[in-house]
């Protein structure tokens, strides 16, 4: 049937030139998805998720890294990197409590520059620890540093594991 209509209401099919259909007697509708403003709605609303999920994508892409005003306001607690060995070896559980998303300053021997800017790690007596380098300020710090030289290493600790500590750093000192 050319042109023929479908009755949103029964579901009968009849011909495209009745307004009206003639198995139920309700008024012919046009179907949601061949409106004008529901096509328009479906786009405008399909750009805003996409727009939406591109902020989010981006958020997630970026490190977390805090504002100066937030770092200068920021106490850190002073620790030696054995300090937190000690307390890790002492009780793992307690450990991660303690210093988990904690702010640190802590001291200890720079041991290690990784080639591509990523890390560096800081010894203790006995072990080391991982600190990630997150900016540009922090990596042209390093570039002026030199394995044995002791520093102190400002910034959050992000996860302990048996192997150790891992921060971020915010500033060398
Ligand atoms: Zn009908």
């Amino acid at each position: 049937m050319a042109n023929a209509k479908r009755c949103s209401h029964c579901g009968a099919v009849f011909p495209g030139n009745l307004n009206v259909c003639p198995y139920c007697g309700r008024k012919y509708k046009k179907p949601l998805s061949s409106r004008w403003w529901f096509i328009v709605l479906m786009i405008v609303g399909g750009l805003f998720l996409i727009m939406l999920i591109g902020t989010l994508l981006g958020e997630l892409g970026k490190p977390d890294v805090r504002s100066p005003e937030e770092i200068a306001e920021t106490e850190y607690m002073e620790v030696t990197v054995d300090d937190l060995y000690d307390a890790l070896l002492a009780n793992q559980l307690a450990a991660e409590d303690t210093y988990v998303d904690a702010f640190v300053a802590v001291t200890g021997e720079l041991s290690y520059i990784d080639a591509n800017g990523e890390y560096i790690k800081i010894s203790g007596s006995t072990y080391d620890m991982m600190c990630d380098i997150e900016t540009t300020e922090v990596l042209d710090k390093v570039k002026t540093l030199v394995i044995g030289d002791t520093i102190t290493v400002k910034g959050q600790i992000k996860s302990i594991d048996s192997l150790g500590y891992y921060m971020d750093i915010e500033g060398i000192e």
